[in-house]
């Protein structure tokens, strides 16, 4: 790790503004983290990072003269959105400045079927803006209400919406600005096949200062808590309902029966005996998806009114394994891909519980990535150990289920199939000659090649 750079905030004061610059070390620690901690073995790694200094720029000449100065002097720089990333990405590995883009959160224009936000707007507000003009986000993750719109598009992948839109690789992203860090940083104007260079890239290759995402019409939806005895019922019901076109969702969330107690931690409402299927459907689809609830032997159990409390979104996702680490935080968690054949994912479920047993439970969210609906999963996993994970990660990709291993801070190392490295590693070499755009998270084309878990 670098030392300390005690004369950075000073500098940073004069450059920008005192306003903008934070030097306090409980501050600069706090801003130096996200949710990596989800993850023991991050945590071991991650926890001793901290960044020389934070500003908070609050135009895009802010980050331009940041950018500059920073190549000048050779200074690392790690852009942040709400830090709410789970891999580390937002972590400064090697301290220097962080650049948090959340004073920069203006919706610039709403427009039919797209909106342009600054980078740093947070997607929950994007979200109300989009429904006072009759529109709605596609796709959103589930910490929606806190995370901003460039830390989604260069740190996440899907979330809500993702069941009927795809991920972000699927035509959500539209544009961004992007500001590079070459001695004179330039500002380019990202779109088509050229974003590929920015989505889950970790902020390794520009700065993004606004970015325009499509919308969909809005839609009266509400939340269903469905049941079912058998795991089987609940998978083969979701998979069904992902797959027909013509009921309208957002949200098709499965997790395994003993996951419910763990859920009470933020709504108590779960019991421990059945499985269950959280979902956001169309008002006008309600009775057609209760009458496929009843044909697979589920009941409803509760419904809840779009907008109250509980909410489905803080129960699905990575929120799950938010609520049970609160329980127990022995907890961790794994991102994999179970086949789109049905019948070979419900081979693939047997084989984990019949080795796991509860070491593993299962929560599934229904995705429809590059065309094709499956089962996207983030299992609860215990943690033993870090070989215990490894161990895991192998057997599932034994059996066909690809893991996305959020255990590792390297980009490459996460092993997203869907990930464009040919457009970042160009991207890389020519904004960021001097490497210094989140150093540490990107491992490059040479050695990329020579690591064995790269999937791209
Ligand atoms: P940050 O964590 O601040 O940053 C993420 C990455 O983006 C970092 O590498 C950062 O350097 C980069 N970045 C930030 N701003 C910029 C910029 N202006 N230009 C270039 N790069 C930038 N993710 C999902 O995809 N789907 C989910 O459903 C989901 N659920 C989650 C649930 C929980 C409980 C938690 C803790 C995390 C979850 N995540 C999920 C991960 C994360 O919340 C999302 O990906 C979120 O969108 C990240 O946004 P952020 O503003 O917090 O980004």
């Amino acid at each position: 790790m670098r030392a300390l750079d005690k004369t950075l905030p000073d500098t940073l004061a004069d450059l920008l503004g005192a306003s903008k610059v934070v030097a306090d070390p409980e501050r600069r620690l706090r801003l130096s983290r996200d949710f990596y901690r989800y993850s023991q073995v991050l945590e071991e790694r991650l926890d001793g990072c901290v960044a020389d200094a934070v500003a908070f720029p609050e135009s895009e000449s802010d980050v331009v003269a940041a950018l500059r100065f920073a190549n000048g002097r050779g200074v690392p720089v790690t852009v942040r959105g709400a830090g709410t990333g789970n891999y580390g990405q937002a972590v400064p590995l090697e301290g220097g400045l962080v650049l948090d883009m959340t004073r920069m959160d203006r919706v610039l224009e709403i427009g039919d079927g797209f909106m342009r936000a600054e980078s740093g707007a947070r997607l929950g507000a994007m979200e109300r803006r989009a429904r006072e003009e009759g529109q709605e986000l596609r796709i959103f993750p589930s910490t929606y209400k806190k995370s901003t719109v460039a830390g989604f598009v260069a740190g996440g992948s899907g979330g809500i919406g993702s069941v009927t839109h795809g991920q972000l690789w699927d035509g959500n992203v539209l544009g961004c600005r992007l500001v590079t860090a070459e001695e004179e940083p330039k500002i380019l104007a990202v779109e088509g096949e050229e974003l590929f260079s920015v989505v889950h890239a970790y902020g390794t290759t520009g700065i993004m200062t606004e970015v325009t995402i499509p919308l969909a019409p809005a839609v009266e939806w509400t939340q269903l808590v469905t049941s079912f005895v058998a795991l089987e019922d609940a998978l083969h019901f979701s998979d069904v309902l992902s797959r027909d076109d013509l009921v309208t969702k957002r949200l098709v969330s499965v997790s395994e029966a003993k996951i419910g107690p763990l859920l009470n931690a933020y709504a108590p409402i779960f019991g421990s005996e059945r499985h269950l299927v959280l979902l956001w459907v169309a008002s006008e689809d309600r009775e057609k998806v209760l009458s496929a609830v009843a044909n697979h032997s589920g009941t409803l159990d509760r419904e809840i009114p779009y907008g109250e409390h509980p909410s489905l979104s803080d129960l699905s996702w990575n929120h799950t394994t938010l609520w049970a680490r609160k329980v127990d935080p022995t907890w961790t968690y794994l991102q994999a891909a179970f086949s789109a054949d049905h019948e070979e994912a419900m081979g693939q479920v047997r084989e984990i519980k019949g080795r796991y047993g509860d070491e593993i439970l299962l929560h599934f969210e229904y995705v429809r990535g590059a065309g094709e609906v499956f089962p996207a999963a983030l299992p609860l996993l215990r943690y033993i150990s870090a070989q215990r994970i490894d161990e895991v990660i192998a057997f599932f990709e034994t059996i066909g289920v690809s893991v996305a291993n959020p255990h590792t801070h390297l980009l490459e190392a996460g092993g997203r199939k869907r990930q464009r490295y040919d457009h970042i590693y160009q991207a890389k070499s020519t904004h960021d000659p001097g490497g210094i755009l989140n150093p540490g998270k990107l491992r490059g084309p040479v050695e990329a090649r020579a690591g064995s878990e790269v999937d791209a």
